[in-house]
This record gives C-alpha cells, sequence and structure tokens, in this order.
C-alpha cells in the first residue's frame, strides 16, 4: 500500500453513507482520481477542507492497488477560488470545465498538461476579466486536443483522404467530411476556413490566444454541436 500527496482540484463529489463523501479529483501527478473521504460530513474541520467542487486542494491518499477508489486520509483547501462564485454564468462556465474532464480524461493517467490548463482557467474565472465565450472556446478545444479527443480537420473521417482545403464540416461525424463521403451526414455544410484556422489556433496554443470575437458564436454552436454528437452521455452543463 503507497501513499502518496498530490495536488488536486475536485471534479465530482457525492454522500457516502451517512457521514462520507466519494470524490473525483484531477492531481498534477497521478491523473484523474477517485477517492473515499471518511467521516468529512461529520467532522468537516478535521480535513481542513470541504472538498467542494471547483476548489484546489492537498490531499494525502492511499494507492490500494486493489480498488480504484483510494482512502483520502488529509484534504487541506490551498484554493478555494471563490470568485468563481460570484455569479450564476461564472460558475456555470466552471462547473463545465470540471464536468468536461470528468467526461473525457482516463482514471490513473499523469496528465500534468490537463492539470495545468484545468487550474489556470478556474484561476481566470475566479480573477475575472477574460472574454468568457473566448475562454470557454479555448478550455474546450484544448481539453480535447490533449485528451486526443479533437474534430479530425485535416483528413476525411469517412475515408481517410487528406483535406486541404475544401471540406464540409460534420458534428456528428467528429471533423471534416470530403465531397465523396457527405452521405454520411446529410447537415454537413461547408467548412468556413476562418473556423478552421480558430480551432487550430486554439488546440495548439498554451495560453488563451486573441481571437476576432465575431467568430465566437459560430465556434460555440459547431463545439457544442461536437460535444453533444461524440461524448457517450450527454453533459449536464453544456448550456453554460
Ligand atoms: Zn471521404
Amino acid at each position: 500500500m503507497a501513499i502518496h500527496t498530490a495536488e488536486a482540484i475536485v471534479l465530482r463529489r457525492y454522500p457516502f453513507r451517512e457521514t462520507s463523501v466519494t470524490l473525483s479529483c484531477l492531481t498534477d501527478g497521478y491523473g484523474k482520481v477517485k477517492g473515499l473521504v471518511k467521516g468529512l460530513r461529520a467532522q468537516p474541520n478535521r480535513h481542513r477542507s470541504a472538498m467542494e467542487p471547483c476548489t484546489v486542494n492537498r490531499i494525502v491518499f492511499y494507492d490500494t492497488r486493489t480498488s480504484q477508489l483510494h482512502l483520502v486520509s488529509q484534504c487541506e483547501l490551498l484554493d478555494p477560488l471563490e470568485g468563481i462564485q460570484r455569479d450564476l454564468d461564472t460558475a456555470r462556465l466552471a462547473a463545465l470545465c470540471v464536468e468536461l474532464v470528468d467526461t473525457v480524461v482516463p482514471l490513473e493517467e499523469p496528465q500534468p498538461a490537463t492539470y495545468r490548463l484545468l487550474k489556470q482557467t478556474l484561476e481566470r474565472l475566479a480573477l475575472g476579466g477574460d472574454e468568457p465565450q473566448a475562454l470557454r472556446a479555448y478550455f474546450i478545444v484544448r481539453l480535447l486536443r490533449l485528451a486526443g479527443f479533437q474534430p479530425q480537420l485535416d483528413q476525411c473521417t469517412g475515408c481517410g483522404q487528406p483535406i486541404h482545403t475544401s471540406g464540409y464540416w460534420s458534428a456528428r461525424a467528429g471533423g471534416l467530411l470530403c465531397p465523396s463521403c457527405l452521405h454520411e451526414d446529410p447537415n454537413a455544410e461547408p467548412a468556413r476556413p476562418e473556423l478552421l484556422e480558430a480551432l487550430e489556433t486554439l488546440s495548439k496554443s498554451d495560453q488563451p490566444p486573441a481571437l476576432d470575437a465575431g467568430l465566437l458564436p459560430g465556434l460555440r454552436q459547431r463545439l457544442d454541436a461536437f460535444l453533444h454528437w461524440r461524448l457517450d452521455k450527454p453533459l449536464k452543463t453544456l448550456t453554460a
């Protein structure tokens, strides 16, 4: 049985029996882990953190190797990121970020770049000052890229032929279709080069890039349709 210390952002928290909670967390060094905190609801002070979603904590957990639910023995609040709760729109956007991470990131694979992206995005939301739709588009595209889940934009999702400039966007197919494969999605539309360029820029940037604000509504519509068609289960927070 190994004991680990990690910085952890809480993705989900749910009650377990009368006094305990189970958690899904993204950690800096161990990827996404599930943990059980015994007695958290009975003696919250002993743990120095209530382990609320969207907060940054330091946790100590035992890795039993026989179960994917680890025992969290200590948790300490490092940053409540309380600015996130200042208005409903910000809180909803943060909830979308953590739900999307919980959905696309596999258990127990170290994901340091994903951890940095989530932490940086939640800190920016807490601070305010960013255009929310630009930050939203950046977070979604970058996360999908890091998770290997991004829209396929360089070849046809139907036949695999390279596509350079002319292609048809299909959220259902997961990216572009060539003219011969259009029968796969009657709703596919000619892809606008400026949108493809924006997707490419977003996916490759370490920081939220400056984007033409006029592109944001179109990006949002296409990204949300992509998530709608490509995720196994619908996101509860997609309206954020
Ligand atoms: Zn094709």
